[in-house]
């Protein structure tokens, strides 16, 4: 099979032809016919997530029909299409699994970091971490839910009640945050790289009701802001963008330094916390409200071979929406 490998830092990744992987006893083997491109795949392939399998196939927001069971698979059939998202595999028998924090289990793993992802023709996924998907969407379109949607809407959650919701860094993420926001009838404020006016146009058009540079403070004070851009410095402009009270919900699973600033920024019960990847609860439930929403999701399509030129784009802020690859020709 055709698949994108990556052999470590500094080296592109490089089309290869790979066995088809055999599913073991609870997987399914997936032909996949659509990739998303993460962010989180830029920060393996730059060394800024340290510990990757290699060589490995990167992927984690994987759309494709399940093409093969294994012998003790019940939840999932041949035929069916399903989505196979970042949480690959958990203990369920830690205090975190236990207690429906299976996104922290120590023995976690993930697919396109520990496991083998979807930049490939087929993987195989453990049957009891992936999801079987409604029709609704095309494959390209339903592949951003699977990790920009998940953890925009775990992020969301983390920000509570708040009614006034700042999005810092409009990209896959956002754009789909932007539309749940809006039909649980919060305000979205989109912050983009200065000067981006694109991304504001694009950000106004999907439902937020202000969009500017993400030094400019906002029209007024916000409830709660999630910082999606991987950028440490942006944290101390959302304290001071949030309400007494407010909350700042860092979504990234990388972020450069934050720096110094006043603790006043941070006095009167305002509170800064993370999100780290997700439960498989999360995904029920994302999914589900996606369909009623309904989310349209924003797609530049690529190429699996041009997965390079992919999270080139990325990096250079150059994609509106989400990059997805074609995987399987
Ligand atoms: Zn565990
Ligand atoms: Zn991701």
């Amino acid at each position: 099979m055709r698949a994108m490998v990556f052999d470590g830092v500094g080296t592109p990744l490089r089309l290869a032809d790979l066995p088809r992987p055999e599913p073991g006893p609870e997987q399914v083997l997936v032909a996949v016919s659509a990739c998303g491109v993460c962010r989180t795949d830029l920060h393996i392939v730059d060394g800024e997530l340290a510990h990757p399998k290699l060589p490995l196939v990167p992927g984690h927001e994987v759309v494709g029909t399940v093409a093969e069971v294994g012998s003790s698979v019940v939840r999932l059939r041949a035929g069916q299409r399903v989505g196979v998202p970042w949480l690959g595999h958990t203990c369920r028998e830690c205090r975190f699994c236990r207690t429906g924090r299976e996104n922290l289990c120590a023995g976690a793993r993930f697919t396109g970091y520990d496991i083998d992802g979807g930049y490939g023709a087929y993987l195989v996924a453990d049957q009891r971490y992936a999801f079987a998907l409604a029709d609704g969407l095309s494959d390209a379109e339903a592949a951003p839910l699977l990790c920009a949607g998940l953890i925009g809407y775990r992020a969301l959650r983390k920000a509570g009640d708040a009614a006034k919701v700042g999005l810092y860094g409009f990209g896959a993420a956002a754009h789909i945050v932007a539309q749940l926001a809006r039909f649980e009838g919060r305000e979205g404020f989109a912050f983009t790289r200065p000067g981006d006016s694109q991304a504001q146009t694009f950000a106004r058009e999907l439902g937020a009701v202000w969009a500017g540079d993400s030094d400019t403070p906002p029209p007024e004070p916000l409830d709660a802001a999630i910082v999606f851009a991987p950028v440490g410095a942006l944290v101390p402009l959302a304290l001071q963008a949030v309400a007494p009270g407010g909350r700042v919900v860092c979504a990234g699973i990388h972020m450069s330094d934050i720096p110094g600033f006043p603790y006043e920024y941070l006095w009167r019960e305002r509170e800064i916390v993370s999100v780290a990847n997700l439960t498989r609860q999360d995904g029920e439930e994302f999914l589900t409200l996606a369909l009623r929403v309904p989310v349209r999701t924003t797609v530049a399509p690529y190429a699996l071979e041009d997965a390079n030129t992919a999270l080139n784009d990325l990096r250079a802020g150059r994609i509106h929406g989400a990059a997805v690859l074609n995987c399987h020709v």
